[in-house]
C-alpha cells in the first residue's frame, strides 16, 4: 500500500521488575494522519503500550526486552523521551498530568521545553492552542490545580501541543469527564487531526466514543492485540458489542 506509517510497533514484550511479562508480543501501527484506538478493560495493558512507546517505562522499573519500534521509519526503543519529544512524538499521561501550582499558561510554556525557535513562535502557539481550547483562553491566569477535570485534561493536551507533535499517544482522554465534555474533547482531537495533521494513537477504556472518533482500533486483552479492524467494522462487530460495547 501506498499509505505510510508514521508508528510500526512489532512484536514487544515489556517486563516490569525483571520478572512480571505484561505486554507479550504486540503489534500495532499507525498511519500517517490516522487516529487508532487502544482499547481493552483495565490492566489489558494499554498505558504499558504508550509508555513502551514514548520510552516512560524506566521510571517505573519497567523494559521493552523484545520486538522493536519505528517511528517514521527509524528504531526508536533507545532514544530519550525527550529525543523523541523532539522528534516530534509525545505523550499525554493518564490522569492529566498538570503542574498544579502554575497557572494554565504557565503549564503551556513548560511544553515548549525542547524548542529552539523564538519567543514569538511560541506565543503564536500558545494563541493558536487558545484558539482550539477557548475555555483555556479564559482560564490562562488561573492556577491549573484550580482549574475543573476537563480544563485540566485540556490543559494537558496543550502542553503537549506546545512541542509541535506530528503525533500524540494519549492515555484515557475521557477519564472521570461527564459526557458532554468527552464529546468536546474527542472533537478537538479530530479538529487537531483535521487542521493540524497530528497523528494519534489514543489508549481508551471508553469504546464506545473511541470507535466513533477512530479509523482503526486494536483491542487488547492481558498483554496481547486480540482483534483488530477499521473502527466502523469494530463498532458492527458482535462480539464487540457484546463484551465492549454494552450491547447485546
Ligand atoms: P489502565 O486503564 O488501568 O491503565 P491498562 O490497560 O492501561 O489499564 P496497564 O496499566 O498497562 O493496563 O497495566 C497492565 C498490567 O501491568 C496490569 O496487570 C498492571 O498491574 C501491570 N503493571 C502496570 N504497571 C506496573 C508496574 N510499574 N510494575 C508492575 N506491574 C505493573
Amino acid at each position: 500500500s501506498t499509505q505510510k506509517n508514521i508508528l510500526a510497533v512489532n512484536n514487544i514484550e515489556v517486563i516490569y521488575d525483571h520478572v512480571i511479562l505484561v505486554l507479550k508480543g504486540v503489534s500495532l501501527v499507525v498511519p500517517e494522519g490516522g487516529i487508532v484506538a487502544l482499547l481493552g478493560a483495565n490492566g489489558a495493558g494499554k498505558s504499558t503500550t504508550l509508555k513502551a512507546i514514548s520510552n516512560l517505562l524506566r521510571s517505573e522499573r519497567g523494559e521493552v526486552t523484545k520486538g522493536s519500534i519505528e517511528f517514521e521509519g527509524a528504531r526508536i526503543e533507545a532514544q530519550t523521551a525527550n529525543e523523541l519529544v523532539r522528534r516530534g512524538c509525545i505523550q499525554v499521561m493518564e490522569g492529566r498530568h498538570c503542574f498544579g501550582h502554575l497557572t494554565v499558561e504557565e503549564n503551556l510554556l513548560t511544553g515548549a521545553f525542547t524548542r529552539r525557535d523564538g519567543n514569538a513562535a511560541i506565543k503564536r502557539d500558545i494563541e493558536m492552542v487558545y484558539d482550539y481550547f477557548p475555555r483555556l483562553r479564559e482560564r490562562r491566569s488561573s492556577l491549573a490545580g484550580y482549574t475543573s477535570g476537563g480544563e485540566q485534561q485540556m490543559t494537558a493536551i496543550g502542553r503537549a501541543l506546545m512541542s509541535r507533535p506530528k503525533m500524540i499517544l494519549l492515555d484515557e482522554p475521557s477519564m472521570g469527564l461527564a459526557p458532554q465534555l468527552q464529546e468536546e474533547i474527542f472533537e478537538i482531537i479530530k479538529k487537531l487531526n483535521d487542521q493540524e495533521g497530528v497523528s494519534f494513537l489514543l489508549a481508551e477504556q471508553n469504546t464506545n466514543i473511541a470507535l466513533r472518533y477512530a479509523t482503526y482500533g486494536y483491542i487488547m486483552e492481558s498483554g496481547r492485540i486480540v482483534m483488530d479492524g477499521v473502527a466502523k467494522d469494530l463498532r458492527e462487530n458482535e462480539d464487540v458489542k457484546e463484551f465492549y460495547l454494552g450491547v447485546g
